[in-house]
């Protein structure tokens, strides 16, 4: 299938799951994931419309980069090591992995400007080991104080790939739920307003939980490894 093709198809099942949910399109934003495609697919996804771009890896994020620069807004969505920040942290959109003070710290020394961030959140408890416990959230996010150049603008979960819609669902409610009481601080450096919740197999449950970002990769552009 070309991505216009999904994306149409991804943009009605987004209509419908805000229908579902009560919400409006507008508070969504798609990002394509684009890790696993070629520079042309992904010069296919850009002209289909899609804006904003995934990578979670160093190299596909460059590579990328180098091409594209600003015709697309930049997302890191995957573990990113300290030493690294310095070569991409200026050409973020926003960074979806936050999920340790050494890595805010290195953020903070290297930027020039405000970074908005996601911080990270295992919820689950599965799979990934990456992310927060949720018990260590709201503490970690207060000490981001500290640090001028974060600006925590949301949290961030992967949910481990199951069919189970219940168990899914559970997942991004607690995350939405840590996000409110992250909000409710009404701390200046932590607006924590969004939620980056919501990959190809779950993403409608997502929105219906209430996601504003949504990370799409294989139902958007297929998996065409390079
Ligand atoms: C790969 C990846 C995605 C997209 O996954 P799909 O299941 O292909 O949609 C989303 N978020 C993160 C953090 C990823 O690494």
């Amino acid at each position: 299938m070309d991505v216009t093709a999904n994306l149409a198809e991804i943009q009605q099942n987004i209509r419908q799951a805000c229908e579902n949910g009560n919400r409006s399109p507008e508070e969504i934003t798609l990002i394509g994931v684009t890790k696993y495609v070629t520079i042309e697919r992904t010069e296919e996804t850009i002209n289909a419309g899609v804006k904003n771009l995934g990578e979670n890896r160093l190299e596909g994020f460059q590579e990328k980069y180098e091409h594209f620069k600003d015709k697309a807004k930049w997302h890191f969505i995957g573990t990113l090591q300290s030493r690294k920040v310095k070569d991409v942290i200026d050409k973020l959109e926003a960074i979806h992995s936050l999920d340790r003070l050494s890595l805010a710290k290195e953020i903070n020394k290297r930027a020039n400007k405000r970074i908005d961030c996601f911080v990270q959140v295992n919820v689950s408890g599965e799979g990934s080991k990456h992310g927060l416990e949720p018990g260590g959230v709201l503490s970690f996010i207060k000490e981001m104080a500290a640090y001028e150049n974060i600006h925590v603008v949301g949290l961030m979960t992967m949910a481990p790939h199951s069919d189970n819609e219940t168990y899914l669902r559970d997942i991004f409610k607690k995350l939405a739920s840590l996000r409110d009481a992250v909000k409710q601080e009404k701390l200046a450096h932590a607006p924590c307003e969004f939620l980056s919740m919501g990959m190809s197999n779950d993403y409608e449950i997502a929105i219906e939980e209430g996601a504003t970002h949504i990370r799409v990769g294989s139902k958007l552009v297929g998996e065409v490894r390079e």
